[in-house]
């Protein structure tokens, strides 16, 4: 019999794997917590269970955290995770430490079908969904490398793939990091970002418990959105915007609008105080993130000039606007960088990039990397 992996399951779950042994279901509580809350990863840690049962969850059920296969240490002190979650089959997650917090990127997709113009992600196939252990495997597997207790952390959910393309395994993860008989992360510390997935976030407003909500807008006409994300063309920023202002926020809570500053694309002067009417009377924060440039992709970042003068404009009127510092650069561990990749940069034991298509009429530049 094939021996399953209890990571990734939820108390209901586990107690029903404990009665198939024949063992009271109350057992599932102190393995629930010792997966979640003690990052145990053998058998052989659960003393109070008793010798016998232990041998008899072994036979049936493992407990393995996501091994990582390289980790990465960036100057800035940024550690990129490549796991192999089937074989050929890579996946990567980033520790960002802070002074009060550490923050960790976690994957969603092996690949992504989105292809959005500027990410290194969305130039691979898209080869499967995570499943809802593989997902918080990442975490726990990060928290015991790190020893990071769950008070300090932050959870972004924006490394490969779009979470909401992969709706039920990410919200069991979500219900699996923020429960406090677990992993006990506040949901305010827990942030979903999308391209703009419109059911999706219709989905999610209807959730009990929710994460923030992060929208990769990165454009402020359609005619530039369709081309820079494609998902564009399915929901534009309309009905985008439109299913912002219909999300229930909770007191205090803000959506983050993500702009990846492209040169010559995205960044004028127009583009900023566009962006400013078409987010007017939304509760929201706006990130602009320069380009994080690679050879995989044939766009240039904006000057520190550009994204300094976009920021005032916006900050003009009255919007908290964040610019995101690049963090782990050297190690491909940058946002939209993330590509499962053996090495900073290199391109080994993965598929050549899908080609590239630009829309008529417009120029890509080929950025000579960084
Ligand atoms: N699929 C989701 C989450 C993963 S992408 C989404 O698109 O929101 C996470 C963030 O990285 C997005 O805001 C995206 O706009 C940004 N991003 C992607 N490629 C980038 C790049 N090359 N430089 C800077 N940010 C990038
Ligand atoms: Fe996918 Fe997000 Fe990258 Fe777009 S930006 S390709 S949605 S991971």
């Amino acid at each position: 019999m094939a021996i399953i992996n209890l990571v990734g399951a939820d108390l209901e779950e586990i107690e029903d794997a404990v009665e198939e042994l024949n063992e009271p279901r109350y057992r599932a509580r102190q393995i629930y917590s010792g997966i979640y809350k003690r990052l145990f990863t053998s058998w052989d840690q659960f003393t109070e269970l008793g010798k016998q049962l232990c041998e008899k969850l072994r036979d049936r059920y493992s407990i393995n955290h996501l091994a990582a296969q390289h980790v990465f240490v960036s100057n800035d002190g940024t550690r990129r995770y490549l796991f192999e979650v089937s074989p050929k089959q890579r996946i990567e997650s980033v520790f960002i430490p802070e002074e009060r917090r550490d923050t960790f990127c976690i994957s969603t997709q092996v690949g992504c079908a989105v292809a959005c113009l500027f990410c290194v992600t969305g130039r691979l196939p898209m080869l499967r969904n995570l499943m809802p252990g593989e997902i918080v495997g990442q975490i726990l597997a990060m928290q015991a490398d790190r020893g990071t207790s769950s008070k300090r952390l932050n959870i972004v959910i924006m490394g490969m793939g779009e979470p909401l393309n992969n709706y039920a395994n990410v919200m069991q993860a979500i219900r699996l990091m923020t429960d406090e008989k677990g992993m006990s992360i506040s949901p305010r510390r827990v942030t979903l970002s999308t391209s703009g997935i419109v059911p999706g976030i219709q989905r999610l407003a209807e959730e009990p418990v929710a994460p923030n909500l992060a929208i990769s807008l990165n454009a402020t006409t359609d005619h530039v959105r369709d081309l820079l994300m494609p998902i564009n063309k399915k929901w534009n920023i309309a009905t985008l915007l439109e299913a912002c202002r219909k999300f229930p926020l909770a007191q205090r809570r803000r959506i983050t609008f993500e702009y990846v500053l492209i040169e010559n694309m995205n960044d004028s002067p127009e583009d900023a105080r566009r962006l400013a009417g078409l987010l007017q009377g939304l509760r929201k924060k706006v990130n602009l993130i320069p380009l994080n440039m690679d050879p995989w992709i044939p766009l240039k970042a904006s000057g520190m000039e550009r994204v300094l003068a976009f920021q005032e404009i916006l900050v003009g009127r009255h919007i908290t606007v964040n610019i995101r510092r690049p963090r782990g650069g050297d190690v491909s561990a940058a946002c939209g960088m993330l590509a499962g990749r053996e090495r900073p940069r290199g391109d080994i034991a993965l598929p050549p990039p899908k080609p590239l298509r630009l829309a008529r009429g417009v120029k890509g530049q080929r950025s000579k990397g960084v």
